[in-house]
């Protein structure tokens, strides 16, 4: 499997690193390949947005998550806008920006929103296998997606890298490590109910 995929990403050039957990998109370039440069492409090249049009971008980041975002701003103009040479504006507005966590919860109950399935479980919903994942999190993928979780234990073999030193349990064979005292407290409390609407949730 890895040997597959070495060979596919030596076409296209490939780091033998697992993505840096940094705000340096150069170096966390999971964010940068496979969500950033995928939305520009999208709009330089669909027949739609590619010239002469006004685009609005709305995202849902809060200044609170993180020292990184505590620095973006409400409104500003996005890396795809070219107003002179196709005569597109684009722009990106962040509503929430500076909304707390409950905030955001005490909206979703009072207009009854029913929010993502996810988020019963966790308190961050991002990419399964994500380089900032908590061990609980490493918990929870090998759970629901052994063959996934097993592909990364492999790769940091391969790779001679950890994800990170947060995660001794990778780096010493997470199967023998990752065990209850780091599942979150759903989980511990009831593993069999948890475990059967993460099944229904992520697989159904
Ligand atoms: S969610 Fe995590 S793994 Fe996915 S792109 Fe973002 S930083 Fe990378």
């Amino acid at each position: 499997m890895l040997q597959k995929c070495k060979e596919e990403l030596e076409g296209l050039g490939l780091r033998m690193k697992f993505p840096a957990k940094g705000a340096d998109l150069s170096t966390r370039y999971c964010s940068a390949y496979l969500k950033i440069m995928v939305g520009a492409t999208a709009i330089a090249h669909s027949s739609e947005t590619k010239a002469n049009c006004k685009i609005l971008m709305v995202s849902g980041e809060r200044r609170g998550e993180s020292l990184n975002r505590s620095r973006y701003n409400e409104c500003e103009i996005h890396g795809m806008n070219a107003e002179i040479r196709n005569r597109r504006t684009v722009h990106v507005f962040r509503p929430i920006i500076d909304w707390s966590l409950s905030d955001v919860w005490e909206k979703i109950r009072r207009f009854r929103i029913q929010p993502c399935p996810t988020y019963e479980i966790f308190n961050r919903c991002s990419c399964a296998i994500c380089v900032f994942n908590s061990p609980s999190h490493w918990a929870s993928v090998k759970l629901i997606y052994p063959n996934l979780f097993q592909q990364v234990v492999d790769a940091e073999k391969e790779l001679g890298f950890t994800l990170g030193d947060m995660l001794p349990c990778l780096k010493a064979g997470a199967s023998q490590i990752i065990g209850d005292r780091n599942l979150s407290p759903p989980w511990r409390l009831y593993p069999s109910l948890v475990f059967f609407r993460l099944r229904y949730v992520f697989q159904s």
